[in-house]
């Protein structure tokens, strides 16, 4: 059985980009003979567009990509993270942070680190329960105990094999290894490369890393087909599965369109809606990205698609 989807943020309308992840999750789940879904990914409120929603699900109508079952909206699905949280937590696989940005700054500073340029510090475990908890500080966000969940799960072949020949046996078991259909094996040690991460932000928000997790999960995804940017985000995921031991879907992740100053297109750095007065020419670009054959002049969108699917499925029979 395959179940794939697409899951946007209606942050703003789909731009080239997204429609790229959008064709290729439904194309793999066409291939499969599987269902596609659509889910909205609303939790990040002040982000949200009023409208953006709609005007996704009708840009993707206009394309030909429509979803097997209605779409669903994570604001209408927080008992869902609400539940899944408090399982965490009676675990002992999270726990409440007081922390600020300020606080783990200078946690990274007494240990003689310092942020680079742009990118976020790995959490340094100050409000773990085994050292001390909250020090009588109000919480602020909750986050996943990295390290008790990676014990959650016994290590697989390739980790095991691993430990085998590594002599630092125990670095290569804090490792989450992954396979991606299109990038192959990847790894990341997600405890000191990014620590405990959050899984209710300060501000009372679900962060992603849960509400997707559980939605997935939920929903019983088997395939995520999602853009590049998205992939390091993966073994955080992972790790989650395994704290709530629910399964590990398959990971593709697609290439990325990038601007003409070599930047991801995205909607912060203002990516243009796409123009869908001509979704053939829009779905043309997508499945450039994709490098699939490009359609003769005159195709309808129903043969493209049709297509693509017929090729997208000969490349995995291949
Ligand atoms: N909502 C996320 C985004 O639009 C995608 C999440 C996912 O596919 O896992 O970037």
């Amino acid at each position: 059985m395959y179940i794939g989807r697409f899951a946007p943020s209606p942050t703003g309308a789909l731009h080239a980009g997204s429609l790229v992840a959008a064709l290729a999750s439904w194309l793999d789940a066409r291939a499969h003979g599987g269902q596609w879904l659509v889910r909205i990914e609303d939790v990040d409120t002040p982000r949200c567009v009023p409208g953006a929603d709609q005007a996704i699900l009708q840009q993707l109508a206009t394309c030909g990509l429509v979803p097997d079952a209605p779409p669903v909206w994570q604001s209408h699905r927080t008992h869902l993270y609400e539940a899944a949280l408090a399982r965490l937590v009676d675990a002992g696989l999270a726990y409440p942070c007081a922390c600020s940005r300020k606080d783990i700054e200078l946690a990274h500073a007494a240990r003689g680190l310092s942020r680079l340029r742009g990118a976020e510090l790995p959490y340094p475990g100050t409000c773990r329960p085994e050292r001390g908890g909250l020090h009588a500080r109000p919480a602020r966000a909750w986050r996943l105990h990295t390290a008790r969940s990676n014990q959650k799960m016994p290590p697989t072949p390739t980790e095991r094999a691993l430990t085998a020949i590594d002599s630092e046996a125990s670095t290569a078991l804090n490792l989450v290894h992954w396979h991606d259909r299109r990038l192959g094996p990847q790894q990341q040690d997600v405890e000191h490369e990014v620590g405990d991460f959050v899984l209710r932000r300060a501000d009372g928000l679900w962060a992603y890393q849960l509400a997707v997790v559980i939605d997935d999960a939920e929903q019983g995804v088997t395939h995520v087909v999602r853009g590049e940017d998205l992939a390091d985000n993966t073994p955080r995921q992972i790790l989650l599965q395994r704290a709530l031991g629910v399964p590990t879907p398959r990971y593709l992740h697609t290439p990325l369109v990038l601007a003409a100053d070599g930047q991801k297109l995205s909607k912060q750095n203002g990516a243009q809606a796409l123009d869908l007065t001509d979704p053939t020419a829009a779905l043309t670009q997508a499945a450039s990205t994709l490098d699939l054959p490009l359609p003769s002049d005159g195709a309808t969108l129903a043969d493209m698609l049709a297509e693509w699917t017929a090729e997208w499925a000969a490349r995995w029979r291949s």
